[in-house]
């Protein structure tokens, strides 16, 4: 199964905007298979722990704010070579830079409210998914 997941969130921008069913469309439309989904909300402690890894980065701060600031749709998708896929689908993190028909193009408001999440890679993917499901949540 290594190399076959992926992890995404549908950021608070994306909800607040109703794109819930057009970027899941997208993904669908993709050849993802969902193998688990929710909406929730992070709390802080749980936003400053996804994210740890850019503690140090200037926008720290700002990205626990936004990403607390409203329910996320979380997901597992699996498709072959899914982390690489996916960031193909998302495109870039800024959308000024991101191509024509990706999710963040169509959807994201600025390089920070960019409308989803991606895994960067098959480590991490696994580890993100197990901070948000357990294993009964697969199907
Ligand atoms: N981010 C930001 N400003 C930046 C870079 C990143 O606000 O200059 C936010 C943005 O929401 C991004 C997240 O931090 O999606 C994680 O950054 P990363 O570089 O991992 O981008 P991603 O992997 O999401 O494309
Ligand atoms: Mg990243």
């Amino acid at each position: 199964m290594a190399g076959n997941i992926t992890f995404t969130m549908i950021k608070p921008d994306a909800v607040e905007s109703n794109n819930i069913g057009n970027i899941t469309q997208m993904i669908s439309d993709a050849g993802f298979k969902i193998k688990a989904m929710k909406l929730t909300q992070l709390t802080r402690n749980q936003a400053e722990e996804f994210y740890a890894v850019h503690n140090e980065r200037p926008f720290y701060g700002e990205l626990v704010e936004y990403m607390t600031s409203g329910p996320i749709v979380a997901a597992v998708l699996e498709k072959d070579n899914a982390v690489i896929e996916f960031r193909n689908l998302i495109g870039s993190t800024d959308p000024n830079e991101a191509e024509e028909g990706t999710i963040r193009k169509k959807y994201a408001e600025s390089k920070g409210r960019n409308a989803v999440h991606g895994s960067d890679s098959d480590e991490n993917a696994q580890i993100e998914a197990n901070f948000h499901f357990s294993e009964n949540d697969f199907v």
